[in-house]
């Protein structure tokens, strides 16, 4: 196989169905038509260089979170590396149709609920009433999903990236210090890995944000998908048997939340 840009060869590995071409920084993807090139392919700078920055910015946010605490001072630090992780982000618009429950008070009347005192007549009662209600919500999203299918501790599910400063991957990206990760999912699978993320993530907001909710109906429509290979600092803590990762997004400096293996 050969690079559609520059004809170099193209080696993929066994398992793997997404490749960088290390000469020019083309990247293929294999879906049912076999190997074809991406056609949107971008990358974020690193502006987190150090490893000390990255470790600063992780105890800042353990010293702030109280939920937190415990894994900085229970946990051991294993490991903390640097890579450039590609991630199909998904352009996509959404919309929810969901039920929720609310409570009723209707005051006064006579219509005794089983509440009735001692003597057998109720008094004035006060009348609970569960409705439910329906509501909506449509949104939109670039939502990242992991192109390599092992390495789901770099798939926080509630953290979208900031890509306004993505650009167009060229040749000199190829020659950096931190390698581009080729992936194992094309962007056919990860369109439909997309969708369902999606969905259980706007359940989870709505989880969130709305008071008695019940269950939802979401549907999701991809309207545009590219690949972006993006820097993300690992930090691997050790507490007793659970190995902790906690992720740095290295352009834009902020704490992806941790993920557990
Ligand atoms: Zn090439």
């Amino acid at each position: 196989m050969k690079c559609p840009n520059c004809g170099a060869p193209l080696n993929p590995a066994s398992g793997e169905a997404m490749v960088v071409c290390t000469y020019c920084g083309t990247s293929v993807s294999l879906g049912s038509l076999g190997w074809t090139k991406v056609e949107k392919h971008f990358i974020l700078d690193i502006k987190v260089q150090m490893k000390d920055q990255a470790e600063l910015i992780a105890k800042g946010f353990l010293d702030n979170s109280i939920f937190h605490r415990h894994l900085f001072e229970k946990s051991e630090l294993k490991k903390t590396e640097l890579n450039y992780l590609p991630y199909w982000i998904m352009d996509a618009g959404y919309s929810a149709q969901y039920q929720y429950k609310r409570e009723q008070v209707n005051p006064g009347g006579f219509v005794a609920v089983g509440m009735g005192g001692r003597g057998g007549f109720g008094g004035p009662t006060i009348n609970v009433q569960t409705i439910i209600e329906s509501g909506s919500d449509v949104n939109e999203v670039n939502y990242p999903v992991i192109a390599i299918e092992n390495m789901n501790e770099y798939q926080p599910p509630d953290y979208v990236f900031s890509l306004s400063d993505k650009r167009p991957i060229g040749q000199d990206d190829v020659s950096g210090s931190i390698k581009l990760m080729n992936g194992t999912m094309g962007g056919e699978k990860a369109r439909m890995e997309g969708k369902i993320r999606i969905q259980q993530w706007e359940i989870r907001r709505l989880q969130k944000s709305v008071h008695g909710f019940m269950s939802a109906n979401v549907s999701v429509d991809i309207a545009d998908m590219f690949l972006v290979h993006i820097p993300v600092w690992s930090l691997q803590f050790q507490h007793k048997d659970e190995t902790i990762f906690l992720l740095i997004d290295a352009h834009n400096s902020r704490v992806m939340e941790e993920t557990r293996a």
